[in-house]
């Protein structure tokens, strides 16, 4: 033991090595010193009996490789789920971001009134393609539309009370709760009417000196069906202007236009109605970037921009330039440079020319079996949770690796997938079919390996 110990490399030696010479030293050392003092321990223990030099330095350097590089990889998504909050929700097109790089390349009137030559204000730009689009008189964003429901709340709830359905008091992906937001904000929460019906009546009885707002919150993630009503927004919000309260409308995913569904309120008409506040995400149905979207009456945007939780919930350059572009492609309906809305609207016939082509790919492969099948999507991000997008895929099977297994292989080669009834599926409305070969080579080396045990 006490030879073996004697063998490890110094330090300053291994610095000094060729093998190292293109990384960097102030990484490098404790680094090396980390995999010699594993090696001390592992010698200790006599879990380790032979050393060799040329493996310590392998050692350190896919060590270094490791703490280097970056770790967030693009992914396939096979899972035919088109916004995957935990595979980074809305995609971006390359005609939104060639709309967006040359200014992240120069300094920018973000913030600068070139006119008068003074400071100006970040939320304009946004603000006017925003009205001309809704009809809203004012608009401001924040980094999210939990941020959004926080300031709305947290300005004009604060100490007040806030009517809100008990069926709308609910928990979205990421522990965000609507009555934790509340209190997190100071409000008072008055919930009304039961978890499956509320009436307007309920509101209206709810109403006291003390209420500064009623709420109204998408219910996202969940439908509920059969003995159930809720109050539609345009009801509250002329109650609220009757009562002279304010109307806020959470609204979640923050659907525009561009699909062929009923299950979701769009902005456009709840903008007719003239809301005074509603709040919507950027990166759901409305396929932009990560913002919480907030517009409505002047005097109310007005109050939130006062308020000092907004300069730590503002929204950086990146994210008002995507969302520009965004809003643009929706101003002049150029929606095909938003991939959220395209890949929703893919024909059966294009999916089916999809999975056909993936699947005479995979074909050649041998032992494993490959069969087209239909399958559904789904819209995701707590949007349309109730309505399947008929699709077509690859169900995949192996005479010996098990679903779970060739799901694991395809993971670990940043393919992500879902398995039904002990096969591995792979939905094709979310795949790119510059994708294709990664997903073959992937099978190919799983196989491979498979066969080499
Ligand atoms: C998704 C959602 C939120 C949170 O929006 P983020 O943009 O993810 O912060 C809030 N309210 C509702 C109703 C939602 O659906």
């Amino acid at each position: 033991m006490k030879e073996l110990l004697q063998t490890l490399p110094k330090v300053d030696d291994l610095l000094k090595d060729s093998k190292f010479a293109s990384l960097k030293s102030k990484i490098l050392k404790p680094l090396i010193q980390e995999v010699l003092q594993s090696l001390r321990d592992q010698i200790l223990s006599r879990s380790l009996t032979h050393l060799s030099l040329e493996e310590i330095k392998n050692q350190i350097l896919s060590l270094y490789a490791k703490r280097t590089q970056s770790t967030i990889l693009p992914l396939v998504n096979a899972t035919g789920v088109v916004l995957q909050t935990n595979l980074g929700r809305s995609l971006f097109s390359k005609e939104i971001l060639d709309e967006v790089f040359p200014l992240l390349l120069h300094y920018n009137n973000l913030e600068y009134n070139i006119k008068e030559g003074k400071r100006g204000e970040r939320y304009t730009h946004i603000k006017h393609l925003l009205c001309t689009l809704l009809g809203c008189e004012d608009a401001i964003v924040v980094n999210n539309n939990a941020s959004a429901v926080l300031l709305v709340l947290s300005t004009f709830g604060k100490d007040k009370e806030v009517i809100i359905s008990r069926g709308e008091l609910v928990e979205i992906g990421g522990a965000f709760r609507i009555p934790e937001v509340m209190k997190l904000s100071g409000s008072k929460l008055v919930e009304v009417g039961t978890t499956n019906k509320t009436h307007l009546q309920d509101y209206e009885e709810a109403i006291s000196e003390e209420t500064s707002m009623i709420m109204k919150a998408h219910q996202s993630n969940f439908k509920q069906i059969g003995f159930t009503s809720s109050v539609e927004f345009s009801a509250l919000s002329t109650l609220a202007k009757k009562k002279g309260v304010i109307d806020y409308y959470d609204l979640g995913s923050g659907y525009m236009q561009g699909l062929c569904t009923k299950e979701e309120p769009s902005i456009l008409d709840l903008c007719k109605d003239n809301p005074s506040l509603l709040s919507f995400s950027g990166d759901k149905l409305f396929g932009g970037p990560q913002a919480g979207v907030i517009v409505g009456r002047a005097d109310l945007i007005a109050k939130l921009k006062k308020n000092h939780l907004l300069r730590a919930l503002r929204v950086d350059k990146f994210t008002t330039l995507a969302l520009e572009a965004t809003l643009r492609a929706y101003l002049n309906e150029e929606l095909e440079k938003i991939p959220t809305l395209s890949m929703l609207n893919l024909s059966l016939e294009v999916l089916e020319s999809k999975a056909k082509a993936l699947h005479s790919l995979l074909s050649p492969l041998p032992s494993l079996s490959s069969q087209i099948i239909e399958l559904n999507s789904l819209a995701g991000g707590g949007s349309l949770p109730q309505t399947p997008f008929a699709s077509y895929g690859i169900a995949l099977t192996h005479p010996t690796l098990k679903a779970s297994e060739l799901e694991r292989g395809l993971r670990e080669r940043a393919i992500i997938c879902r398995i039904a009834q002990e096969r591995v599926c792979l939905d094709v409305r979310c795949i790119q079919e510059s994708e294709y070969p990664q997903i073959y080579n992937a099978l190919q080396e799983i196989i491979g390996e498979s066969n080499a045990k």
